[in-house]
This record gives structure tokens, C-alpha cells and sequence, in this order.
């Protein structure tokens, strides 16, 4: 079978009527109007996302329906209903007002996947104060920089953590007035310099008056992933829970029952537009599992929690793909009725291991910490073309264009002409700044777009296909050659369990693709299978693309949310400094 070959959609495949079944009905008729109208309208007016998520559903018939179900390795879970959830965030937005923190200072967070997290992300909000989020695994020198670019005044996070991270650093971010710690082992902390709390918790009220805040007010600081350069700081505002809700419906197509599943951690946009927002707008039952990957603990999830929408990455499934079916075969997900992908591209591989192995295919979608939320999407009641990110979503316009030297853009329409992929401005999750950075933040449009610094390009049926972000694109001997493509064709190859392409300069032809793939278990490098894999590639992607040197890595360098990281490939390849190497997973 090739890979490549379009999965076709029937009526069979849908177990609930799909959120998106007219796509051009649903486009033509959309408006964000409408979506305000459908969120309900505040009492005291504005726009709140701890409002919107918790406090209507706490109000109303969804008081004790379960917001959350906490897993944790080794040690009880704890499931928390909207109702709780809701009184807990009032308890910290009181704790912050006892500590005089106001709107707009800024609350940084440093902890694993504990109710905690969420509970004082949604409490902040209530009180307008900014929310950051840091990836826990960030070493002492990351979190700073991050505290610091954003004057962070408050931050939350665990004893241990604290310990470990923060302690002897503390004095090099001057800014933070308050730690707030929570005890490791769930009891009381006495830390100097720092404050309990589960202390200031357990002596605050349950209710709160919620600090007035309107759609354009700052909610959530969130960082990139710093794939291709240091990490960027984008501000996102209160109004982006319409597009959490459009896409919430759209492209994940949360039904009222589903139980959900978002991989992602808080740390990155994904697991909190998409691991927090979205799912309780929707008033389901979200999974969380503080553990981190692991190949059996994530297919028992799957089976025991009865998952019915999972929303997870790339390189979550090549994980998957490489621990091999056979433990995959001990699990059964009848309730499982949507898969969903983002972060890289997704190999089509990968679109067809889904089918085959959990019985679905799966669905990517684009988009961009900057954007806030989905923008392009694979839906359930659409074809895949595996290796296409789908269509823009309702609300969204998405073109090809080309930047022109003067700084305007050009919109391509002929299909299958690759340029950089641009969205009409408008939609209310689009990011409001980058930190410190306005000059970077201003480049980023050109009249009504915003350029997205990807390549990619549109077929004839309106699906779009990312070739590569700009930084990425390989030019050799006048191709341009995107990096998907040819990892893509690696990654067919039964031995590849991961590859990352790169271009290598070269005095005759500007550039020529080095190809760095890991191994499945059970492969063992050796020169015939690179020869093989040199072959292969050629087979499937022509001589001037296919890649003329692969070397063989244990493993690949991956940022900490899981993304190739190229640029570190293509430094260490030359022999060049590394750069900003906060975001790379540890021993890669
Ligand atoms: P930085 O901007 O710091 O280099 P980053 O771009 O990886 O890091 P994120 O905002 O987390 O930071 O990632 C967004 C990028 O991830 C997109 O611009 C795109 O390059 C890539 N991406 C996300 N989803 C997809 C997808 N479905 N297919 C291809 N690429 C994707
Ligand atoms: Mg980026």
C-alpha cells in the first residue's frame, strides 16, 4: 500500500454526527460574531477564560460533572469536578489578592502536570493576573531568562522543583516578590523565603469576585519551542477562548461525552489552548497523566480511562511506532473515535500506523504558538491525503504567498506552487506581541497577513501541505527541496524509526541533503543498510532530492515538546556554535 494513497471517509467511520459536516456551508456562514454570541456573556460583562471555562459550567448543570481526572504514576489519582475547580481557582485568585498581586503582573508556573498547575493558572486568570506556564524539565538558566524576560512576579511551583531549579538562582531574578510552594508529598512546606501553599490555600474563601478583564486583556504568556533560533515570548489575550471554542468544536470535535486526552504539557501552547481551554469550554472530561512517554502506560490509558478523542504529536506516535505492534496488540480502544495530531509533520506513515494499530487514522492540524489555536485541520467527516495538515478551519483564511523585497506580499493561486504560508489577520487567538520584541513582532505582517515563516502549498482540492519552515528549505543545484519530503521517504523505510534532513553546503550545487535517521529496535547500522537507505530514497524521490550522504544517530536531537531540531543537526555537522539549546531534551 502506498502510503501516500488518499483514506477515504464513509458514513461507517463517524460514531457521533461530525461537528464539521459541510465544509463550505459551515466556512460561508461563519462569523467570530457568532461565536462570541454562543460564549456565554459574563455577568458583569467582559471576558474572563476562567469565566468561560469553569465558573459557567460550576453554575450550571455541570457542577459535578468531572473536569479533570489526575493519573499518577504509583500514587492515587484525583478526579476534580467543575464545581471544585471552580471554588479552588477562587481560593488562589484570593491567596493572590492577599499578597497584593494585581491585573496584569505576571505569575510564572514551574511544575509538573498536578492539579496545582491548573488550579492556580485558572485562579490567576480570575484575578487578571498573566499567566506563564514553564515546561518543568527547563534547567535553572531557561527558567530564569524566561522569569525575567517577562518581569514574572509570582511564581508557583513544588518543593523539589524548588530545590533543584530556583533556590540557588533565586537572586538572579530579581523581579519575583513571591514563591509559592507546594509540598511534593501533598503536606505543608516550610521553605525560607518562600510561601505554603496549601497553607494560604486552605485559610482563603471559596468564592471570589472575578477581576474585570475584557477579550483584549493579556491572559497567557507562552514561549515557542525554539526549533530554529531563542525561544520567543508571545502574549496572548482573554478573547482567545472564541477560537479555543470554534476549534475546540471544529477540529477536535469535542461532544459533550467524550472523555479527552491532551498530551501536551502546559509548558507549551498545546497543553494549555488545547490540554485546559478548549476541552472544559466544551464541558468534557479531560485525562491528565503526570508521567512522562512511555509506550505501555499510554496504551493503558487509552484502554482504562475509555479515551474517546486524543489529541497527542508526532513524535508521541513514532514512539509508539518504534516500541512496535506487538505491545500495542495487548490493548483494546473501543471507545476511541478521533485521533489528532500537531506540532511537526506528520509522516504518512504515521497517518496509516494509526489505522492500523488503533483503528483510526490520524488526523494533523497546524498552527502556531503565535496563533494561538488550529488554524488548518484534518476533521473527521473529510478525507486525508496523508502528509496534507488538511484545510483552514471556519474562520480562517490561509494563502501561499511570496514576499516581495519592499515588504509587501503576493498571493500564489496556482496549486501545488510552494511559497510561505500567510493568514488573513482577524481571528481572536492571533497573538498580541512578542516580548521585548516589537520590531520582530511588526516584520511578522505585511498589510492583511500574518506570515508564518513556514513553506507550504495548496493542491486543487483546497488541502495544504507543509514543505518546511524557511529556515529549513534545502536549495541545491536550483531545487528547493523541503526536509518533510525526504524524511517522509525515510521514514517508509522499515528500519527508520526517525530521520532529520538537512542541507550541506556545497561549492557545486549551493546545497546538498544529508539525511541523519535512527533506528528501529531490532536495526543495527551497519553499510549496507545505509547503502540500502540511499537507494530507497532515490527510488521514491528522484535523484536530484533524495539524499546523497545519512548518517545514523542513536537518536535524534528533539526540543523538549519533540520537534527535529535542525539547526542543531546542521551546527553539528559544521562544526558550529549550537545557539540557544534551552528547549533541547536532555542528552540529545
Ligand atoms: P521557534 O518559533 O522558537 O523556532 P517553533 O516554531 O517550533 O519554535 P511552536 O510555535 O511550538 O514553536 O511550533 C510551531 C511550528 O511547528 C510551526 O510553525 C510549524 O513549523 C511546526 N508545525 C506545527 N504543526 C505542524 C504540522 N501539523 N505540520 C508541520 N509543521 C507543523
Ligand atoms: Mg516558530
Amino acid at each position: 500500500m502506498d502510503p501516500s494513497s488518499i483514506i477515504r471517509k464513509t458514513a461507517a467511520d463517524l460514531r457521533v454526527i461530525p461537528n464539521l459536516g459541510d465544509y463550505e456551508a459551515e466556512r460561508q456562514h461563519f462569523s467570530w460574531e457568532a461565536v462570541s454570541r454562543e460564549l456565554s456573556s459574563q455577568p458583569h460583562g467582559g471576558v474572563n477564560i476562567a469565566w468561560q471555562t469553569v465558573d459557567r459550567h460550576a453554575a450550571g448543570g455541570l457542577r459535578d460533572k468531572t473536569a479533570f481526572r489526575f493519573l499518577a504514576g504509583g500514587a492515587p489519582g484525583r478526579v476534580m469536578s467543575y464545581g471544585e475547580l471552580s471554588a479552588l481557582a477562587n481560593r488562589f485568585c484570593n491567596v493572590l489578592r492577599g499578597l497584593s498581586v494585581g491585573k496584569g503582573e505576571r505569575l510564572f508556573i514551574l511544575a509538573g502536570r498536578i492539579p496545582e498547575l491548573y488550579i492556580t493558572l485558572l485562579g490567576s486568570l480570575k484575578n487578571g493576573t498573566v499567566v506563564s506556564p514553564l515546561f518543568s524539565a527547563f534547567g535553572p538558566e531557561p527558567i530564569a531568562t524566561r522569569v525575567n524576560l517577562g518581569t514574572g512576579t509570582v511564581l508557583v511551583t513544588t518543593d523539589a522543583l524548588f530545590d533543584r531549579k530556583i533556590a540557588k538562582w533565586r537572586d538572579r531574578m530579581p523581579t519575583l516578590r513571591h514563591v509559592l510552594l507546594v509540598a511534593d508529598d501533598g503536606g505543608t512546606t516550610a521553605v525560607p523565603g518562600t510561601l505554603d501553599l496549601a497553607a494560604l490555600m486552605a485559610s482563603a474563601l471559596d468564592e471570589c469576585e472575578m477581576t474585570p478583564t475584557t477579550a483584549e486583556d493579556a491572559a497567557l504568556l507562552h514561549f515557542t519551542s525554539g526549533t530554529t533560533g531563542t525561544p520567543k515570548g508571545a502574549v496572548h489575550v482573554h478573547g482567545a477562548v472564541a477560537t479555543h471554542w470554534a476549534t475546540g468544536k471544529y477540529a477536535l470535535d469535542l461532544h459533550a461525552d467524550d472523555i479527552y486526552w491532551c498530551t501536551a504539557d502546559p509548558g507549551w501552547v498545546t497543553g494549555t489552548s488545547y490540554g485546559i481551554i478548549a476541552p472544559l469550554l466544551h464541558g468534557v472530561t479531560s485525562v491528565v497523566d503526570r508521567e512522562e512517554f512511555d509506550a505501555e502506560r499510554w496504551y493503558g490509558i487509552l484502554q482504562d480511562e475509555s479515551v474517546s478523542v486524543w489529541y497527542t504529536a508526532p513524535t508521541a506516535v513514532r514512539m509508539l511506532m518504534k516500541a512496535g505492534a506487538d505491545i500495542a496488540k495487548k490493548y483494546a480502544f473501543p471507545r476511541l473515535r478521533f485521533v489528532a495530531s500537531v506540532g511537526e509533520p506528520l509522516n504518512p506513515e504515521a497517518v496509516w500506523w494509526g489505522k492500523e494499530v488503533l483503528g483510526l487514522p490520524i488526523h494533523d492540524n497546524w498552527w502556531q504558538t503565535e496563533t494561538g489555536g488550529i488554524m488548518i485541520a484534518n476533521t473527521p467527516a473529510f478525507d486525508i491525503k496523508p502528509g496534507s495538515m488538511g484545510r483552514p478551519l471556519p474562520g480562517i483564511d490561509a494563502a501561499i504567498v511570496e514576499r516581495h523585497k519592499d515588504g509587501s506580499v503576493k498571493v500564489i493561486d496556482t496549486p501545488d506552487k510552494e511559497g510561505e504560508l500567510a493568514l488573513k489577520c482577524g481571528w481572536p487567538s492571533m497573538f498580541r506581541g512578542y516580548l521585548n520584541n516589537e520590531e520582530r513582532y511588526r516584520k511578522s505582517f505585511a498589510g492583511e497577513w500574518y506570515l508564518t515563516g513556514d513553506l507550504a502549498k495548496r493542491d486543487a482540492d483546497g488541502y495544504f501541505w507543509f514543505v518546511g519552515r524557511s529556515d529549513d528549505v534545502i536549495k541545491s543545484a536550483g531545487h528547493l527541496i523541503g526536509p518533510f519530503e525526504v524524511e517522509s521517504a525515510l521514514m517508509e523505510h522499515p528500519a527508520v524509526a526517525d530521520a532529520g534532513v538537512i542541507g550541506k553546503p556545497d561549492p557545486v550545487v549551493g546545497e546538498v541533503v544529508k539525511a541523519f535517521v535512527s533506528l528501529k529496535k531490532g536495526f543495527e547500522p551497519s553499510e549496507a543498510l545505509r547503502l540500502e537507505l540511499l537507494g530507497h530514497a532515490r527510488k521514491r524521490l528522484g535523484a536530484a532530492v533524495a539524499p546523497k550522504e545519512i548518517a545514523f544517530l542513536p537518536r535524534l536531537p528533539l526540543t523538549r515538546s519533540g520537534k527535529i531540531m535542525r539547526r542543531l543537526l546542521k551546527a553539528r555537522e559544521l562544526g558550529l556554535p549550537e545557539g540557544d539549546t534551552s528547549t533541547l531534551e536532555a542528552d540529545a
